[in-house]
């Protein structure tokens, strides 16, 4: 046994630890929870415990549901909110996937990251993410198929002493950070009800358990405040949607490979070869990066959604922006992804991120001219002419790019590319075999 698993299972005695809950994803992004004693923590760090696989949305075929979760000691936490003077201990643990002899699923999210992660390894980075994540808090309890109604009517960085929103910021990053997650800044954003929390910098799979971690911390506070936190792209029509712009950077070492004094924006031949991938394959991820019917109504109904495949510096109608460096801190050169929403499985869509822009990087793609303009307010044509073209407009025009696409195939594995597909197929179809609110009010005082 190591060190890290003695740690975790010396804690478990100190903390009086009652439940050891074992996280891990499903192909969609829905966290799931199993509950073992902790006496059997230490078989799972050895041999890893079984479970029925094929209760689980993607995960392995009927015939081989066998699986086995492996509990990885460094993301051990003591739940705050499970943990108080009238309840015994629970705890969590991520975890990875295992075929019954003892191989990674490939159908696992996380080890879909990791073999992305192992193969910028292999060409000398580390990839870096951090995200800025957005989300409404609506007055609770939720009713199913009603309009939600916000907590308050404040926007963009409005100072509301006392309101619910400042407090459950508060709660929830103090909560946040003594799992050990570390967050940046917090804002109230611009929608009505609508907030902002950044994390600090992590290599990509922290920053993937911690996104999972953040969903599930916010909905505990929520309920707990009695409201309701929703990550749903776009809530609310007529109001900006909920996104998770997410900076990325790759490490050679202890430097930051997109960093190059004297350079345009300190942007080194790397960095503009990154952006370069990642754009070009923009369209082909973007199943993934907004994989709901709903995502759509956020990329195509302004509210400073990106809409077109363009970069630019400090451009916030742009897809992928350099943000502002301090010109002392070269190390913080990096690039914004300004597409994915807050309800994006996290470890696929930077697993296809970091693809795309190694992509770029290996094949010495060429960065397009990046756009300063309002890319929203020129008319197509003018786009056209700059060569920027649009992303995605429905899931199902998503859904038709990623199938063409070799990178996402490599990328996702043929089980999670398959299973993603099909589920993505069968949602489109749910959605176009409904009759609308919207249909009704418009055709039938007419027709
Ligand atoms: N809510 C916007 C979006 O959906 C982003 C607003 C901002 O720039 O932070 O992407
Ligand atoms: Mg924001
Ligand atoms: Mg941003």
């Amino acid at each position: 046994m190591d060190r890290q698993q003695e740690f975790v299972l010396r804690t478990l005695e100190e903390r009086d630890i009652r439940f050891v809950r074992l996280w891990f994803t499903d192909v969609i992004g829905t966290l799931k929870s199993v509950a073992i004693a902790p006496a059997e923590l230490e078989g799972a760090f050895g041999e890893g415990i079984g479970f029925d696989g094929s209760a689980i949305e993607g995960l392995s075929r009927v015939s081989e549901s066998d699986m086995l979760l492996q509990p990885e000691p460094s993301t051990f936490q003591v739940l705050p909110w499970r943990t108080t003077d009238e309840h015994q201990g629970t705890a969590r643990i991520f975890c990875d996937i295992l075929t019954p002899d003892g191989q990674p699923a490939r159908s696992d999210p996380r080890f879909v990251l990791k073999r992305a992660l192992d193969k910028a390894a292999q060409a000398g980075y580390t990839f870096y993410t951090h995200p800025e994540i957005e989300f409404y808090l609506f007055k609770g309890p939720l009713e199913r198929g009603a309009t939600p109604e916000p907590v308050d009517y404040v926007g963009y960085f409005d100072n509301h002493p006392g309101s619910t929103t400042t407090d459950f910021r508060r709660t929830a990053i103090s909560t946040l950070e003594s799992m050990g997650i570390s967050v940046e800044f917090s804002h109230h954003e611009g929608g009505p009800g609508q907030n902002e929390i950044d994390l600090r910098y992590a290599d990509a799979l922290t920053t993937a358990d911690n996104i999972m971690t953040f969903r599930t911390v916010l909905k505990e506070v929520a309920r707990d405040q009695g409201v309701y936190a929703s990550f749903m792209p776009k809530p609310l029509a007529g109001e900006p949607g909920s996104g998770m712009h997410t900076h990325l950077s790759l490490f050679d070492g202890d430097a930051n490979a997109f960093y190059e004094a004297g350079a345009e924006y300190q942007l080194s031949r790397t960095g503009r070869r990154f952006i370069a991938g990642v754009l070009r394959h923009a369209a082909e991820i973007t199943a993934v990066t907004n994989q709901f019917v709903n995502s759509y109504k956020r990329l195509w109904a302004g509210g400073e959604a990106p809409s077109y495949i363009c970069w630019g510096h400090n451009n916030r109608s742009a897809l992928v922006r350099v943000p502002m460096y301090k010109p002392s801190k070269g190390q913080s050169v990096r690039v914004e992804y300004r597409a994915l929403d807050s309800a994006a499985n996290p470890y696929l869509a930077f697993a296809l991120l970091l693809s795309a822009g190694l992509k770029g990087i290996e094949e010495g793609y060429e960065l397009p001219d990046g756009a300063e303009d309002d890319v929203w307010s020129l008319t197509d044509a003018e786009r056209r002419s700059m060569g920027i073209e649009p992303l995605p407009q429905s899931l199902e025009h998503a859904i038709s790019v990623m199938e063409r696409s070799e990178l996402v195939a490599e990328t996702l594995g043929e089980g999670v590319f398959d299973y993603f597909l099909r589920n993505k197929r069968q949602e489109w179809a749910d959605y176009r075999s409904q009759v609308t609110p919207f249909e009704l009010q418009r055709y039938l005082p007419l027709l």
